[in-house]
């Protein structure tokens, strides 16, 4: 009898290698193929990774039986090969970003989803501008030739960049190929997928958390088939198994959503540009306030800038004035804005009150003895959520009722809230002004898309007159009648250790700002601050982006941090403290030497417990020729933890907490 054929397959599970099984008689297969396989006294689904033996000699189980499915396509393959690598996660893990659905084929989620094509005759009857038609001709260029070419498609708010890449993928969809863009808030794409309508006759298909399981199923059955030709999607999205890959979008690229930090830790902007070199296709990065990343990759010749000069149709940007609030310490709406908002009440008007802190107050306390309450398994406060009555730890979602009296001292009804959260900025604007329409918008109604969705809509639609909320107002939406924005807090990203911090509160307040005046009527900008004089203050008020990149390029580069040197971060954590500070000062002891790279710590980190896990830090820097990579898990790969510490490598760090 001839010996079984031996495949590796790989499994998306937390393993770094595929695993050994013999082929059954008469079986046909190839690499990539799916099979079904036994593990761990159960089945599962993987791929055939390879035809060779590992060098495991034990004894080797059968496959079950192999999909009647395309395969994972070499491209593919090969991306979840290098992310693995890149970002030095187990294999298994970036596979399983690439399968992330239980492939049942009994039920009936194999139903064969019913995907209508983009009408790719229809116009909606508008011609683009000059600009537009130079960056969607270069672009549509580069799909023709098949090159992996990068784009950073550079214009302010409502220059018409979305216009330009719906234009260019018309000639990716007439060229048969898949389309994938990303967006940074999947809930809020109601005007996105709109917009698409509008242009392609047809909604495209989305990829998010909030699928049903046979919608995932289908969808991404249909993806591997190639049979989708438009994917819009969040970061996730770019992982999915396209066979047909022919150009991707990340719209927002600056956004700091596109990191993932749980899981498979990576940057999905900066991974999409290798899946667009690996599959041979242009890659569009979007943005207003483009990264200092994306930007320096332009400087250094690798990216090609594709610029929109000036907001479509004319529409000016709105004028920014910045309100010294030294002047006004006792006042969280200082009088030049509520002046404001009140004339434009009077003209008939919106207004859009931004502040990035949820719940009532940043702060509650006990007026007799000054006791806080805390998360108990976070190094975190709790927050007054007046909507839902609770005390919330904004680290895990932890809630409690706030108690009738202080847990300290016994005192009844003591808390008292202190400075504001928007519930609180909403509560003051309703009494300031109760003729007016007021809604907030937060990020803890993200769980309910339809509830934005109808929101946001009746605020495009001017049924609403103040609009006050969270992060979740700066993103993409187009309010015709919005003319005044208010930033209550604009110092509040400002402070703490960030690296980006500065880069990042530009970029956000700049999204703000961008949603005042985008048609007939100018827009005007209040940024109330305590540091008027604040290079990110002085930059948003004088309009004067490039300058403010300019000082920042400056800056990192002299402490050659990110993007002139790398950094990569571990993470020690685990329910035991001492095993924790054991097992990263075992790290410490064992620490790389090199003359290009710099190890800081091991520190707690800042946020010293989160859900339960006591956490301490390393910060490895180093400069942009070293292999950290290949450093770091020679290092971390040579410890041996202790109870459930887990050591966590996060290669170009985003969060420093
Ligand atoms: P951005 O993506 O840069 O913020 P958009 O593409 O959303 O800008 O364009 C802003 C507004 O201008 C949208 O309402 C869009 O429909 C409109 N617009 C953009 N380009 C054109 C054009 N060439 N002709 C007519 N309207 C346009
Ligand atoms: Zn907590």
């Amino acid at each position: 009898m001839t010996p079984q054929p031996i495949v590796q397959v790989l499994l998306p599970i937390a393993i770094d290698r595929p695993f050994d099984y013999a082929v059954p008689t008469g079986m046909e297969y190839a690499v990539g193929d799916l099979v079904e396989v036994p593990f761990r006294g159960k089945t599962t689904f993987g791929v055939v990774w390879g035809k060779e033996a590992t060098d495991y000699c034990g004894k080797v189980k059968e496959v079950l039986r192999r999909l009647d499915s395309p395969p994972l396509s070499p491209e593919n393959q090969k991306f979840v090969t290098w992310v693995a690598r890149y970002t030095l996660t187990p294999i298994g893990m970036v596979l399983k970003m690439a399968l992330p659905v239980a492939l049942n084929p009994k039920t009936k989620a194999r139903k064969i989803l019913d995907i209508r094509l983009p009408n790719l005759d229809q116009r909606e009857g508008l011609s683009l501008s000059g600009d537009q038609e130079a960056a969607a001709a270069t672009i549509q260029k580069a799909i023709e030739e098949e090159n992996f070419q990068p784009f950073l498609l550079d214009g302010v708010t409502g220059s018409g960049k979305t216009e330009v890449y719906l234009s260019a993928m018309e000639v990716a969809l007439k060229k048969g190929r898949q389309v994938v863009v990303l967006l940074p808030e999947i809930a809020l794409t109601a005007q996105w997928l709109n917009r698409f309508q509008r242009r392609f006759g047809v909604e495209p298909l989305q990829w998010h958390s909030g699928l049903s399981p046979a919608l995932r199923q289908q969808t991404w059955v249909a993806i591997l088939e190639g049979r989708t030709p438009v994917i819009v999607g969040a970061r996730s999205a770019l992982f999915l198994p396209y066979p047909n890959l022919g150009l991707i979008i990340v719209d927002e690229e600056h956004d700091p959503s596109y990191k993932q930090e749980e899981q498979v830790i990576y940057q999905a902007r900066d991974m999409a540009v290798v899946r667009a070199k690996i599959g041979q296709m242009p890659i569009v990065l979007v943005s207003a306030t483009p990264s200092l990343e994306t930007i320096t990759n332009v400087d250094q010749g690798r990216y090609q800038r594709l610029v929109l000069k000036s907001r479509h149709g004319g529409a000016l940007m709105p004028r920014t004035q910045v309100i010294d609030m030294r002047h006004y310490p006792h006042n969280w709406i200082s009088p030049p804005l509520q002046d404001a908002i009140a004339q434009g009440l009077q003209a008939k008007e919106q207004a859009m009150l931004f502040l990035n802190r949820r719940g009532y107050a940043p702060l509650t306390l006990c007026r007799g003895c000054g006791h806080r309450l805390m998360c108990p398994t976070c190094t975190s406060w709790l927050v007054e959520h007046k909507r839902s009555g609770r005390l919330q730890c904004h680290q895990c979602g932890y809630s409690l009722k706030l108690p009738p009296n202080c847990p300290e001292c016994k005192a009844e009804g003591s808390f008292i809230a202190c400075g504001p959260g928007v519930e609180r900025i909403y509560e003051q604007i309703t009494q300031t002004f109760p003729h007016a329409r007021c809604e907030m918008l937060t990020s803890d109604m993200m769980s309910t898309p339809n509830q934005v969705h109808e929101l946001i809509r009746r605020v495009t639609a001017h049924e609403v007159d103040i609009i006050i909320g969270t992060q979740v107002l700066a993103k993409g939406h187009h309010f015709p009648m919005m003319t005044l924005v208010g930033v209550v807090d604009a110092d509040l990203g400002l402070s703490g250790g960030d690296l980006r911090a500065c880069e990042r509160t530009y970029q956000l307040l700049h999204q703000v700002s961008g949603r005042a005046g985008r048609e007939q009527r100018p827009g005007r900008v209040m940024l109330q601050t305590f540091n008027p004089s604040h290079p990110v203050m002085v930059a948003l008020a004088s309009q004067d982006r490039d300058s403010f990149i300019e000082a920042e390029k400056i800056e990192r580069e002299a402490r050659l941090m990110p993007p002139f040197g790398r950094l990569g971060a571990v993470i020690i954590s685990g329910t035991d403290r001492h095993h924790v500070e054991q097992v990263a000062k075992q790290l410490a002891r064992s620490a790389p030497f090199h003359p290009d790279i710099t190890v800081l710590g091991p520190v707690p980190a800042p946020l010293a417990q989160l859900r339960g896990r006591h956490r301490w830090r390393f910060l490895i820097k180093a400069a942009k020729s070293t292999s950290l990579q290949d450093l770091l898990a020679r290092w971390v790969g040579g410890i041996k933890t202790l109870g459930n510490v887990r050591i966590t490598v996060d290669i170009d760090p985003y969060s420093f907490l």
